[in-house]
């Protein structure tokens, strides 16, 4: 087989690399500090910030050519446009570049925050690069690293406070992480299992009361990919026991509430039906099952 020697390059990665010359046929292969392939540009340091910059330029310039193209500029016509045009490069791939560097972070948010428009929770609007690594988090990829985390759900408890509904709901992300990705940044791990135990108490002190006060609960296990709920008033997310109506007495439509919603509909939450999706038991064993993996370095 012949080889074409002018294309053939080799990348020194890592700092100790004692970056030998290699020779093909008796000339020098060239030594590049960053190569395209398939739409990702993988730099020698393995930092992903030429990747993010080149996934922000492409998306300005494509909500720049939407911007001046499209009249219509209510939100219903550029989000959709936005997702559909702009999220891709930003999400081309992102498994591979997914960024690590705050400032990078910081940049793709600052892109999101231009594509969703004002008014709009910037990143977990759309659920894509960290709102989507923590989706994503959901089936097993790279983890998020722990501040982007904390990122996530600092915003979280910022949409809780202006009511605005959190796309990623994280809750219901936490524990799925829990239950299907290993995680081995103690950082990362501690939040992570923070946030359970605070589930866990809140599901735990809500069932009590209910029981105490007489309100029957009633056991619905969750069904593959069921999604999570938010409440239908207040857009909070409701984890584990929904309150749930019907409306219009209809046998199709119910409408899942938060607890206080449901109790400034009846105080005594008369006409409420009480569901819960998870036992006490199967929580405590997925907090319990839910350990440090060993770092990579120690591997
Ligand atoms: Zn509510």
């Amino acid at each position: 087989m012949k080889f074409n020697v002018d294309k053939c390059k080799v990348m020194h990665m890592g700092k100790h690399n004692p970056s030998y010359t290699d020779k093909m046929m008796g000339s020098k292969l060239a030594v590049p500090t960053q190569e395209r392939d398939l739409g990702v540009t993988v730099d020698s340091s393995l930092k992903t910030s030429t990747q993010c910059a080149a996934a922000v330029k492409e998306t300005n310039r494509t909500l720049g050519i939407i911007r001046k193209g499209i009249d219509n500029k209510t939100e219903n016509i550029l989000l959709p446009l936005y997702k559909s045009m702009g999220c891709p490069h930003l999400e081309h791939c992102v498994q591979m570049w997914s960024p690590h560097l705050k400032k990078d972070l910081l940049e793709l948010e600052k892109i999101q925050k231009r594509g969703m428009g004002h008014g709009a929770c910037p990143l977990l609007g759309c659920g894509c690069v960290w709102g989507g690594v923590l989706l994503a988090a959901a089936s097993p990829s790279p983890p998020p690293a722990a501040y982007q985390y904390q990122l996530a759900l600092e915003r979280y408890e910022w949409n809780e406070v202006k009511n605005v509904k959190s796309i990623v709901p994280m809750i219901h992300v936490s524990w799925n992480v829990a239950r299907t990705v290993k995680i081995s940044d103690p950082d990362l791990y501690k939040m992570i299992k923070y946030c359970l135990m605070q589930s866990i108490k809140h599901c735990q002190v809500l069932r009590e009361t209910l029981v105490r006060s007489g309100k029957k609960i009633a056991y619905q296990g969750r069904v593959k990919d069921e999604p999570a709920y938010y409440c239908n008033e207040c857009d909070v997310e409701v984890f584990n026991i929904l309150f749930v109506t019907s409306e219009n007495g209809s046998k199709n439509s119910y409408l899942v509430h938060c607890e206080d919603c449901a109790r400034q509909r009846s105080t005594a939450l008369h006409g409420v039906v009480v569901l819960e999706q998870y036992k006490t038991e199967e929580l405590m064993q997925i907090y319990d099952s839910f350990t440090l993996a060993g770092s990579p370095s120690s591997r």
